[in-house]
């Protein structure tokens, strides 16, 4: 290799998927990730959804098209089970399926024979839903462990427990990183990838005030509760959204069911979270028939996380201000991870230039 040496700082889906498209580009690529393995911080609790089914009013579905068509290409993206997404009211699915036709030709509007021959778990199809045959969902704590064994395949350094406790900045520009940890040190590079989720903004801070500022957070719930019979598919409803997990409940290998909510306002005590997780299981009892439904007396255990939210959706600007550094932050970051790499291993690529 002797492209430009380049420190990606943090082992998420992200920062994972940027080491992967930089080492296939050349780059001298060394990944630095503070925890054990990757993967473990926001993208391990996410719900790791590939859908253009469900968005905001100001989310641009044609790039979020093109980041599910990159992401099909990228290691670890594969699954295609399918998503059943209804409204409360037939005309908000009626709405739902009007913005999302143009974008996914091989979505559909069923009726309820055919909602409950897709899903026969639930105890009471929607009169009417969207189904996205093409739509998957990813483990992305497995996403990341793949992306980051295809770089290192590609000839990317991959160290664990290697914590950055600040940029290393030189004349002005970023010129590498100071490592805390078991092996503390400093790294030199051409480039560092700023990938550290919720902890960017703080790295950032002392370098690009401003750029750091538009790094917010938002906080999320994954419940996960152990189930019976695995659900066919990703369902969405009006009072929750939920799909089978093949990663068990952390108690016993197996199906379990994971679901992605809104924190509740007492989220912060981890009784009242408890509580939050419990009623969100009931909620699924409700929902689905009892072979596919959590199993009773199981715990269910809710995981609260921050998801990085940059100010300018979906990615904070990859230039933060600063020579030498590029800042890789994107909402909903499992969907345009690869996306993101890309233009990432451009950048990197056409600075190096
Ligand atoms: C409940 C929930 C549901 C979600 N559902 C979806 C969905 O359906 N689809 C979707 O696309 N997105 C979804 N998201 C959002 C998505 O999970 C995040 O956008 C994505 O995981 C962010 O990835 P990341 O790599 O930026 O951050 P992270 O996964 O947090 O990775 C950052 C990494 O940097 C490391 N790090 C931090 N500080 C340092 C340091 N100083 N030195 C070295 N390493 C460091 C951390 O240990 C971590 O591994 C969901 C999120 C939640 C919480």
């Amino acid at each position: 290799m002797s492209g430009p040496r380049t420190i990606v700082v943090g082992a998420g889906v992200i920062g994972a998927a940027c080491a992967w498209a930089l080492a296939r580009a050349g780059a001298q690529v060394t990944l630095v990730e503070a925890a054990a393995a990757p993967g473990q911080g926001c993208s391990a609790a996410s719900f790791g959804w590939l859908n253009l089914s469900v968005s905001g009013p100001g989310d641009d579905l044609e790039l979020r098209a093109r980041a599910l068509a990159a992401a099909r290409a990228a290691p670890g993206f594969a699954d295609r089970r399918g998503a059943l997404v209804w409204e409360q009211a037939p005309e908000a699915t009626e709405a739902l399926f009007a913005r999302l036709r143009p974008h996914d030709p091989a979505a559909r509007m069923v009726a309820a024979a055919e909602a409950a021959a897709l899903a026969p778990e639930l105890r009471a199809p929607p009169a009417l839903a969207v189904f996205a045959p093409d739509e998957g969902a990813v483990e992305p704590t497995e996403t990341a462990a793949l992306l980051l064994a295809a770089a290192r395949a590609s000839g990317a350094l991959g160290l664990l427990q290697a914590p950055v406790q600040s940029l290393l900045e030189r004349s002005g520009r970023v010129a590498g990183v100071v490592l805390g940890g078991p092996d503390p040190r400093q790294l030199e590079a051409d480039h560092v990838v700023l990938a550290a989720g919720a902890a960017s903004a703080r790295l950032l801070a002392p370098l690009a005030p401003e750029a750091a500022a538009g790094l917010g957070l938002s906080p999320s719930v994954l419940v996960r509760v152990p189930g019976g019979r695995a659900l066919s598919r990703i369902l969405c409803g009006p009072e929750l959204e939920a799909r089978a997990t093949p990663c068990g409940d952390g108690v016993a290998p197996g199906a379990a069911i994971v679901t992605a909510e809104d924190p509740p306002a007492d989220a912060a005590d981890p009784a009242a979270l408890r509580a939050f997780a419990e009623r969100r299981a009931e909620a699924l009892r409700d929902l689905l028939h009892t072979p596919f439904a959590p199993r009773a007396g199981a715990p269910a255990r809710a995981l609260l996380a921050q998801r990085p939210m940059p100010a300018t959706r979906p990615f904070a600007p990859l230039d933060a201000g600063v020579a030498g550094l590029t800042l890789a932050c994107a909402h909903p970051g499992v969907i345009f991870a690869p996306f993101l790499a890309a233009r990432v291993a451009a950048r990197v690529a056409g600075r190096a230039a």
